[in-house]
């Protein structure tokens, strides 16, 4: 039975992008991979919490004004109803009941809607907002500048390690460096079910659980194959589902509301 204190957890959908699985991970084929952009919302007692928040709504309108030419070669694909602050109100709340919005890192496709929530209290691991500011020249295209500066007075927590965020083991920070130098995924303990792991993008395929092969363009390859590792060791101490958050498989397969 649960551990935690979540009530129920509401994946939420942010358009796709197209990427070849030799992109996504060192020895994969060339088939090419429709990835979804999923946004978690998560209701816990002290409040509506959001698990990283999808594209710039503005890329439903011009996805390369908004991206540059990498919209191009991920193919990003967007509705407008599918920016964050729209999914909400889709499901009866407003942008501005989400208490805390916890982020595992800054790529453009998880922070587009940071600047939606200036009430918020931002987790996030330290090292990675110093880097999404001024990242590598080879990594620059996938930080959007523009998607930050907004957010510059807000209340950021940069977190060190581990973290047990709201202080009752139901949501807890897993510190999985090497995609980005400040990567996080999520550990979730509801009150009636077991765990759940979100690996942000720790893994962007199932395969890479069982392979531990990392990302061609992972900031740090190293670091991100002792991550996978950790992954699969925190799932199977805490008996945690692993949702790997932007594999196909899993979001066709898993409920979109987990209670
Ligand atoms: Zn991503």
């Amino acid at each position: 039975m649960g551990q935690g204190r979540v009530i129920r957890l509401i994946a939420m959908e942010g358009g796709t992008v197209t990427m070849k699985e030799s992109h996504l991970m060192v020895g994969g084929s060339e088939r090419q991979r429709v990835l979804p952009i999923p946004m978690f919302l998560i209701e816990h007692p002290d409040g509506l919490v959001l698990f990283d928040t999808g594209c710039n709504p503005k890329v439903a309108v011009d996805p390369v004004a908004c991206w540059g030419k990498i919209a191009s070669y991920l193919g990003v694909r967007m509705s407008p109803e599918q920016a964050v602050d729209e999914q909400i109100k889709l499901h009866g709340y407003k942008p501005q009941d989400v208490k805390y919005v916890v982020v595992s890192h800054l790529h453009l496709d998880h922070s587009g809607g940071l600047a939606l929530f200036p009430q918020a209290k931002f987790f996030i691991m330290k090292g990675e907002l110093n880097y999404a500011y001024w990242p590598d020249r080879s990594a620059r295209a996938s930080f959007k500048l523009e998607d930050l500066l907004p957010t510059r007075r807000f209340d950021w927590v940069e977190l060190s390690d581990d973290t047990d965020l709201l202080g009752d083991g139901s949501l807890v920070m897993i510190k999985t460096p090497g995609h980005t130098p400040g990567h996080a995924s999520l550990l979730i303990r509801f009150a009636h079910r077991h765990p759940l792991l979100i690996t942000g993008d720790a893994a962007h395929i199932r395969a890479q659980l069982e392979s531990f092969a990392p990302m061609p363009a992972d900031f740090d390859q190293r670091l991100a194959i002792a991550s996978l590792k950790r992954i699969k060791e925190v799932s199977e101490r805490e008996g945690a589902q692993v949702w790997v958050m932007h594999d196909p498989d899993d979001w066709a397969e898993l409920p979109h509301v987990i209670a």
